[in-house]
This record gives C-alpha cells, sequence and structure tokens, in this order.
C-alpha cells in the first residue's frame, strides 16, 4: 500500500483501477488538405513555441526534484524543436504535401523515428523513442489550439480513449496535467475519478472537473510508475489522498466513509423543491454555473433557481472554427427551453488566458492573463460577437434570456457592447426573425469594475461579481500559479470589502448583485453575503444542495 497526498477539487470518495491518461497515444491523424497553408505553418509555430515552453517548465522542475542528469532529457526534447531541418522539414510537408499542421508533424516525426530506429548505435536507437515523446507534445498542443479534427475522431489521444473502450469499468483517471479543452472531452461515464499530478484548485480546468462531479484531487505526490497502471486505488477526495493497493482495513474503512458520504448526499437531496430561506426568514436565489447543455440537466436535476453564469466560451474549445450562430442558438434556446421560464445567464465569450481557441489566432502574449480576453476579443472581432448576440436575442423568445460581459474595466466598454447588442437585435428585425428581450449585465472580476460600480450599475440590469478573477487581479497572483495558491485567498479583506463595496453600489443604482465566482459556495461566507444583501450565488450543480442545506440552518 502506499498513501500519496494530493488537493482535493472535487469531494467524494472513488475505488477502482488506476489508467494513466494516455494523451500522447495519438496515432497518424487523417491526412486533411491544409485550407490555408500559412495557417497551418503559424498553428506549427505557435504548437512548437508552447512545447518548448513546456519543456524548460519540466526541465527546471526535474533538475530540482530528481537532480540535473535526468533533467537532461527534456533539454534535448527542447533541442530537436530548435532544430533547424526539423523545423524546415514540417514547413516543407505542410507547403509541398498541403496538409493540416497535426499531419505534417505526424509524418515528419515518423520518418525522423525511423532513421533513429535505423541507427547501429543502441544508444542512438533508443532516442527514436525521444522524437516520438516531442512528436506527441507538438501534436497535443496543436489538438488543443483547435483540431482539424472532432474530438471524436482523434485517435486515441483523449480521455474517452484512455479510458478503454464503451461498456469497459469505468476507471481512476492519473493525468500530468489536462487542459480546459482535454477536461471539457471527459466521459462522465468512464473516469471514476481524476487525479493529476499538477493543476491548480483555481483554474479553468478545475471548474471543469467540478462540472463533472467526480472526485478529483490535484498536486498530487505519485509518479508514473508502470506498476501503477492497472492498479487497485482508492480516490479519498475528503481527505485529499490518493491510496494505491490500499490494505484490506483501509480498504474497509474508506468503503465505509464513502458509504457515509452518498448518505449525505442522499439526504441532501430531500431538499429539491425547498426555498432557500434561513429560519429568520431571509432568502437568497441559488442558481447554476454551467459550460454545456449537460451542465443545464445536472442544474435541473439539482432544483437549481436558474442559470446564473453560462460560460458560452467552452462552446468555443476544443473545436475547428467557431460554433455558427445557427448552431449557439439551438444550445441557448434549449436551455431556455429546459430552464421554463427561469432565468439563464449567458456570458459572452470569455477566451483569453488559459481558455485557448487556436483557429481564433488570438495574439501569443507574454502575460496573458491581463491580455486580450473576454470582451476586449470580442470587441475588436464584431463578426464574433455579432453572431453571438444575434444568436442570444433569437433564444430570448424561448424564454427568459439575460447576457453578461465579461472583464469590464470601463463604462465605455459596456456602451460599446450595447450599442453592438442593439445591432444584433435590430438586425434580426429587419431580417424579420423573432427576438426577446435580453436583460443586461456586466461582470464584477476586475478592481478598477469595483471602483466604478455605481457608473457600472446605472448602465446596465445587475452586476455578477467573478469572485475567482477578482481574487487574481485584487491580489496580483496568477490564479493558474500552483506556487501562489497558498497566498490566493478570496477571504483576504481586501476581496470582501471589494464584494460589500459591489453590492452596496448596484444597489444605490437599482441593479440586483450576484456572486457567480467559486466563492459563492463558500458556506463559511454565505451568513455574510446574507447580511451584505446579496441577491443571488452561482454555483456549480453539485452545489447548490449543499448550499442550500446551509442556508436553511442559519437562525437568523
Ligand atoms: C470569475 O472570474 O469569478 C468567474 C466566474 O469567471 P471565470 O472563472 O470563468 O473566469
Ligand atoms: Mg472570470
Amino acid at each position: 500500500m502506499r498513501v500519496c497526498g494530493g488537493k482535493r477539487v472535487v469531494k467524494g470518495i472513488a475505488i477502482g483501477r488506476l489508467t494513466f491518461y494516455q494523451r500522447q497515444k495519438a496515432g497518424r491523424p487523417e491526412q486533411r488538405p491544409a485550407a490555408d497553408v500559412e495557417t497551418e505553418i503559424r498553428r506549427f509555430s505557435r504548437a512548437r513555441v508552447q512545447a518548448v515552453r513546456e519543456l524548460e517548465t519540466l526541465y527546471r522542475r526535474a533538475r530540482r526534484e530528481a537532480g540535473k542528469e535526468k533533467a537532461l532529457i527534456f533539454d534535448m526534447h527542447k533541442l530537436l524543436l530548435e532544430d533547424e531541418t526539423y523545423l524546415e522539414g514540417v514547413e516543407r510537408y505542410i507547403r509541398q504535401e498541403r496538409v493540416c499542421a497535426r499531419y505534417a508533424v505526424s509524418a515528419m516525426g515518423e520518418i525522423l523515428a525511423a532513421r533513429f530506429t535505423s541507427m547501429a548505435d543502441e544508444y542512438m536507437r533508443a532516442r527514436s523513442a525521444d522524437v516520438q515523446d516531442v512528436t506527441d507534445r507538438v501534436m497535443r498542443l496543436l489538438e488543443e489550439d483547435g483540431t482539424e479534427e472532432s474530438a471524436a475522431e482523434t485517435a486515441g489521444g483523449n480521455a474517452a480513449d484512455a479510458c478503454g473502450g464503451p461498456g469497459q469499468e469505468p476507471v481512476i483517471l492519473l493525468a500530468e496535467e489536462l487542459s480546459p479543452s482535454e477536461a471539457m472531452r471527459l466521459d462522465r461515464d468512464r473516469v471514476l475519478a481524476l487525479v493529476l499530478r499538477q493543476g491548480s484548485v483555481n483554474s479553468h480546468t478545475a471548474i471543469l472537473i467540478g462540472a463533472l462531479n467526480i472526485p478529483a484531487l490535484v498536486q498530487t505526490d505519485v509518479d508514473f510508475l508502470p506498476e501503477y497502471q492497472g492498479m487497485r486505488a482508492v480516490v479519498d477526495g475528503i481527505g485529499g489522498r490518493l491510496i494505491l493497493d490500499p490494505d484490506a482495513d483501509t480498504l474497509s474503512e474508506l468503503e465505509e466513509k464513502k458509504r457515509q458520504f452518498e448518505r449525505e448526499r442522499a439526504e441532501l437531496s430531500a431538499l429539491i423543491g425547498l426555498d432557500n430561506v434561513t429560519a429568520g426568514g431571509r432568502r437568497i436565489r441559488v442558481h447554476a454555473n454551467v459550460g454545456s447543455p449537460a451542465e443545464v440537466d445536472l442544474a435541473l436535476q439539482n432544483d437549481a433557481g436558474g442559470i446564473g453564469l453560462f460560460r458560452s466560451e467552452f462552446l468555443y474549445l476544443g473545436r475547428d472554427a467557431c460554433p455558427t450562430e445557427e448552431e449557439q442558438f439551438r444550445i441557448y434556446r434549449d436551455a431556455l427551453l429546459k430552464m421554463a421560464g427561469k432565468r439563464v445567464i449567458i456570458r459572452t465569450l470569455d477566451l483569453g488566458a488559459d481558455k485557448r481557441a487556436g483557429y481564433l489566432e488570438l495574439p501569443e502574449e507574454e502575460n496573458p492573463a491581463m491580455g486580450f480576453r473576454a470582451v476586449r476579443v470580442s470587441l475588436s472581432r464584431p463578426e464574433l460577437f455579432l453572431a453571438q448576440l444575434r444568436a442570444i436575442c433569437r433564444a430570448a423568445a424561448w424564454g427568459r434570456a439575460a447576457v453578461l460581459f465579461p472583464m469590464i474595466i470601463s463604462v465605455d466598454e459596456v456602451r460599446r457592447c450595447r450599442a453592438m447588442l442593439e445591432q444584433a437585435r435590430e438586425s434580426l428585425v429587419r431580417e424579420g426573425n423573432t427576438v426577446g428581450p435580453v436583460e443586461v449585465g456586466v461582470m464584477v472580476e476586475t478592481p478598477a469594475a469595483v471602483m466604478i460600480s455605481r457608473e457600472l450599475a446605472e448602465e446596465v440590469d445587475f452586476l455578477s461579481i467573478g469572485t475567482n478573477d477578482l481574487t487574481q487581479y485584487a491580489l496580483a497572483l496568477d490564479r493558474q500559479n500552483p506556487s501562489l495558491e497558498r497566498l490566493y485567498d478570496p477571504h483576504h479583506p481586501a476581496v470582501l470589502s471589494m464584494i460589500r463595496m459591489t453590492v452596496e453600489n448596484g444597489h444605490r443604482a437599482g441593479a440586483w448583485v450576484g456572486i457567480c465566482g467559486e466563492l459563492a459556495g463558500d458556506t463559511s461566507l454565505t451568513e455574510l453575503f446574507l447580511d451584505l444583501g446579496v441577491d443571488e450565488l452561482s454555483v456549480a450543480p453539485s452545489r447548490i444542495l449543499r448550499l442550500r442545506s446551509a442556508i436553511r440552518g442559519f437562525p437568523r
């Protein structure tokens, strides 16, 4: 038996067999003609730069943890990615064969690996595995950057394949790290629990994993030893541990803990249909944060009072082109229909930082969290923005819709967003389409938005406080950086004062105010939020009933 510590991101206990997440095992992708050769070359170049960055990080970590000699392997991989012959080879392949970047990288990888395999020297022969490793890394990054194949078509490079075929026993998935796009593709029915060696509790990946509602750990102190593959294990997502090959006593203790957890969950379902009201009669709305149509179903199952945040950008990830107006319209309309008159707040595209869609060709940035993201992207790409706003206006005819603009820092931005919304509506009406009314809100997730929250509130119907980014920007702490997690404190008095200020300013201007960041589900603060007069808390569907239970337990 071996016990490995980790940080819990989703509560629960899972018992099953470990499977390594095999993102690197993608076979040669289908040969697809490049729509535009120069675009494919740029995609390759972006993926290469990103791969070099990853390898530098791995080198530094390996050097620190395992010594210089062991770390050299990553340096060698990096050298290949800087080798002119290799780079020119891939580019030439794309140009001459007019194929997509993934295909060219895979083909060049095969050619090079075969060259090493045919060498007499044993050491050189072994280098073919390194070529494969580097090739797989670049291919994965190309896939995350916006694939030319759909996720379902990718041979072996996704989580579903890592878990074996349909009908096979679900597994505990062990991965180094997952990107938001990869997390999007995890198949809930085939994964019992998720264990990441890296990862951060505040990342979008963690939020996406939370939506799957399976026990999950990040920063787990476990190695990828071959003998662990298929080994029986327990993910203790309550105590923050991964137990490999548990002995009989530990197993029965954890089985009991699991039963206890499931009993508590069943008890929570008795709260379905009840109000979010304290014993003293104070009420608050509890709505759901979702990022996909499947999560709308989860919101309903957990008795959400509405959708407080539909993270629409997740619809743009893991694919090779933007969802069309028509596609978006159908998704939003179905969500509104399912929610049957309950408010659905659709946040417009919040791409950028860790949420990357390669086909948008956003600029490479030194500091993307502070860079070109959210409405900054939407306002600079009117065709993209209008398609989304038109979809929302059309869907609004089918229910109670609201639109939410992310990362706002000025009144001018709000006015420009509203003008675009008006333009979308007018164009639809001119074309004879049916549109519905759309309430308008802005995210308060930058200190600037807090400071001008009174002025912002005068422009809109509601404010929604995004505590994840607000904490990041107020404390100048990258929410993605695991080494800063210790300092990333949403309970910091500065953050709490900002929440108070926003609620007061919003109410003075006649707007309602909600919280949709992760802090909304933190029951140690619920009483404070009630005292402040927060109107709505929006949380992951799995947290709704727990929050309701806490609210109903407050005496006042
Ligand atoms: C937030 O920043 O709190 C928020 C809700 O937005 P996201 O987590 O998607 O950035
Ligand atoms: Mg945010």
